[in-house]
């Protein structure tokens, strides 16, 4: 027991010289280590609005939200801190690396918890047949742009990239029922096939 106490004690005598370990926040601003994770931030140029942060999220705190109704029809990413257990997996598999970053802001007490929320809005692609989300248009470009000469082989990445590039102006809407042209419209995977279904067998067939 002797032995403990002296070295408590000459803990004492340094806190007493040197201060205390502890820092003096927040009568004094702290500053975080150099891999602190603080509060999660969007970083709007960077982020394509693919929703892998939201999906790998283990305690599911980005919420997904498609409003195709509004023109442009928009996704919106809500991330609420408050529950946050600030793990980094969505910075970890963020697919452009730069689209959403933990910071060193540690200080997030608030009032009201709705304001403890950090949002991204991305503009949506929907199936021009149908109005079912094909996905952010930004995220379709990204994936042109990724796949290079590749992309050629899927129509929608390929209307993307060619509208993001100002190649070409999207052909006339031809009316329904759906006709082979519409193979170059922005179709969704279901409505796709059935034009490719009906163009090859007909309509009655594409229907069974
Ligand atoms: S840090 Fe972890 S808990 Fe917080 S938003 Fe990212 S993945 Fe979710
Ligand atoms: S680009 Fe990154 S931050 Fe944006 S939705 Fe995808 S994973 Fe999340």
């Amino acid at each position: 027991m002797r032995y403990p106490k002296l070295r408590e004690l000459k803990e004492a005598i340094k806190a007493i010289i040197k201060g205390p370990y502890t820092t003096k926040f927040p009568y004094e601003p702290h500053v975080p280590q150099e891999k602190f994770r603080g509060k999660p931030e969007f970083y709007e140029k960077d982020c394509v609005g693919c929703c892998a942060c939201a999906e790998v999220c283990p305690a599911k705190v980005i919420d997904v939200t498609d409003d195709t109704k509004a023109k442009p029809p928009m996704r919106r990413l809500v991330l609420h801190f408050d529950i946050c257990i600030f793990c980094g997996q969505c910075q970890a598999s963020c697919i452009t690396e730069k689209g959403i970053k933990l910071t060193a802001e540690y200080d997030l007490a608030l009032f009201n918890r709705n304001e403890a929320q950090v949002k991204v809005e991305k503009e949506l692609l929907v199936c021009e047949e149908c109005g079912k989300v094909i996905g952010a248009k930004d995220h379709l470009y990204f994936l042109a742009r990724k796949l290079g000469p590749l992309a050629y082989g899927n129509m929608p990445l390929l209307i993307s990239a060619s509208g993001e590039l100002k190649l070409v102006k999207p052909p006339p809407i031809i009316g329904p029922p759906l006709r082979r042209a519409h193979i170059f419209r922005l179709l969704c995977p279901r409505c796709r096939r059935e034009v490719l279904l009906e163009d090859i067998w007909g309509k009655k067939n594409s229907e069974e």
